[in-house]
Formats: C-alpha cells, structure tokens, sequence
C-alpha cells in the first residue's frame, strides 16, 4: 500500500513536470520574438517577388522577416532595408504604432530593440532614454521609457505644456504640465471644512461625502477638507512666502508654482483629522485612508516612496479624484498618476 501510493506520487510528479516542460516550450515559441515560422518567411520572399523590390543584398533579410499583410509591409521593406536595418529588427519596426513607424521614417538608422515591445515607447524619445539609461543602468528599460516620458531626465518646470482640458478627470498637473492662469472649474460645489466651507469639483465631493461615510463606520474618526479649489492668485502668494522664507530650490519641493499647483483643478483636497493636533493625520488614520481612498475614487497624490516621480515630500494628507477605475489601478499596482497617464491614456 506505501509502495503504490510513491509509485502514484512519481508518476504524478512526472506528469506535472512533462505538462509543465509542454506548457514552457509553447509558450517560448509564441512570444519569443526572434521565433520566426519558415511559412512566413517563405512568405516574404514571395511578396518581395512578385511585387519587383528583390534586392539580392538583402537576401540574408528577407529571409528572418515574418510576413504581415495588415500593414504597409512593402512601404516598410523599401524605406528602412536601406536605412541598415536588419531582418530581426524589421518585425521589431512591424509591431510599433503607426506613429512610431511614421517618427522612425524621419530618422537614420537607430537601434530600438530595447524600447519596441514596450506600449509607451515613443520614437521621439529614442536619444533621451539612452542617455537616461546611461546614467541610471539599475533601471530596466520599461522604467526609462516611462520615466522619461514623464520628463524625469528633464530639470522641473523645463518648458512647462499648458493643460488642454482642464475639466478632464484625468487631467495631470504637475511641474511639467500646468494650467492656463485664468482656469476655473465651472462646477464649484462646496463642502465644509475645519476652516469653513471648502470649494472643490461637485464629484470631487460627492466622492469625499462618501468616503467620510465609510471612514466614520469603519474606524470612527472624521476627515475633514482644509483647502480643496486654490485660484492661481492664492497659490501665488502662497508660493511666492514659502520663497521668501526658503528660496525657490526648498519651496519647490513642497509648495507649487502658481498654475502648476494640483488644487487649481478643484480635484485636489487636503485633509485633516480635527482630533489631531500635531499632524493632519497620524498612522492609523493614513493607513486607512491609503488602503480605502480607491474604494471611492480618490488617490494619494504624493506617496512617499514615489518622491522623485511627483517632485514632492510626500503628503499623506493630499487625496486626488481620479474616479473610480483609475483609482483601483493606481492603488492595486502602486503607481502614481504620472505613470498610469503614461501607461495607460496617451498613445504612441
Ligand atoms: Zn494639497
């Protein structure tokens, strides 16, 4: 009987080990990209072919190249053979956005095959993040390529772009992304305060009604607004003191320039516990607020292990809507609104 059930225990070991060997081999073969299938290959060699643009000198090419017909394959054969590109890096170029194809058709030959199978990459960028990755070879490409979408490589408020959409949920100000002076969101609601009433974007607080719900039941304490909407005049004074007392390095990374300041959306809130008296909030307050803010769609803007993402101290005080979808994604992998609008809303 002891005997019969190893015997069982072998055999099912080999069976998992025989399934897990199969399973590894078909998955290598499907997302190996240098795997090319010799029928798509034979592919190639016909296309180029029968449409008159054999060129002998690339024979060695043509013969890694996957056939695609969903793009302008013939166009991307013709342009970047002669650019140096090799066959390998052809089906590199094949996957890449329209747009990438058509910025890569503007430029000499460059080497992408550490960027093109990442969904951010963006051509434009190509010369920053090898200098990026340069100067920081701990971080993995994925990393760069983000990073220096965000402007990371770039000193803050290098050439600020102007917010387009003010109004948009998502929009993202921070040192790199400002708002127009005279922005003002035009659903101003109003919620009370420690100090006073406190204006902010009507979802915003309908979003922090029920989140100051939720924190009463569950823990039995209140969060209540300080400063929520800040017009571009207040931000200014407040920026220009925090200057005077500290000089401009030190103010920046606590205080926003006017117009760069997130509270100018009316999405931004700072909380406080009026119980406390020394902080805004103290651990077990912050705890819950970070493991709950998502539930109703709100973020904390300024986390402190995200300090040189945001360009800010952290804030554990600082809650951003964002709605509901976004919040749980921004929580549930720890990113911060830099990256999931890098990763997740712009095209390239
Ligand atoms: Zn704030």
């Amino acid at each position: 009987m002891k005997l019969k059930k190893s015997v069982k225990m072998i055999l099912i070991i080999i069976v998992v080990i025989v399934g897990a060997l199969v399973m590894y081999k078909y998955y290598k073969r499907n997302n190996n990209p240098n795997s090319v299938s010799q029928e798509k290959i034979n592919e190639t060699l016909k296309f180029v072919k029968d449409n008159n643009i054999y060129d002998e000198k690339y024979k060695e090419e043509y013969e890694k190249i996957e056939y695609q017909d969903d793009k302008d394959f013939k166009d991307i054969l013709v342009t970047f053979l002669p650019k140096g590109y090799k066959g390998e890096e052809i089906n590199y170029i094949l996957k890449l956005s329209d747009t990438n194809i058509n910025k890569l058709k503007d430029k000499d030959y460059v080497d992408i095959s550490n960027y093109y199978n990442y969904k951010n990459f963006n051509v434009d960028n190509i010369d920053r993040y090898n200098k990026y990755h340069e100067e920081h070879n701990d971080y993995s490409y994925d990393k760069v390529i983000t990073y220096v979408n965000i402007k990371l490589d770039l000193p803050v408020y290098t050439d600020p772009a102007t917010v387009k959409d003010g109004n948009d949920l998502l929009v993202l100000v921070n040192k790199y992304n400002c708002l127009e002076k005279g922005y003002r969101p035009s659903d101003l609601d109003y919620a009370s305060g420690i100090y006073g009433n406190v204006p902010m974007r009507k979802i915003a607080k309908e979003a922090l009604t029920k989140l100051q719900e939720a924190v009463k039941k569950e823990i039995d304490i209140e969060l209540l607004p300080t400063t929520a909407y800040r017009d571009y005049s207040f931000q200014s004074t407040l920026y220009n003191n925090y200057v005077k007392e500290d000089g401009v390095a030190a103010a920046d990374t606590y205080s926003a320039r006017p117009g760069c300041s997130e509270h100018q959306t009316g999405l931004a809130i700072d909380l406080k516990n009026p119980i406390r008296t020394d902080v805004r909030l103290n651990e077990s307050d912050y705890a819950w607020l970070k493991e709950n803010a998502y539930r109703f769609g709100f973020i904390i803007r300024f986390p402190g292990n995200k300090e040189f993402i945001t360009g800010y101290q952290e804030e554990n005080w600082h809650i951003r809507y964002v709605g509901m979808d976004t919040a749980k994604i921004i929580h549930d992998e720890d990113l911060t609104l830099e990256e999931y609008i890098d990763l997740y809303v712009n095209q390239y």
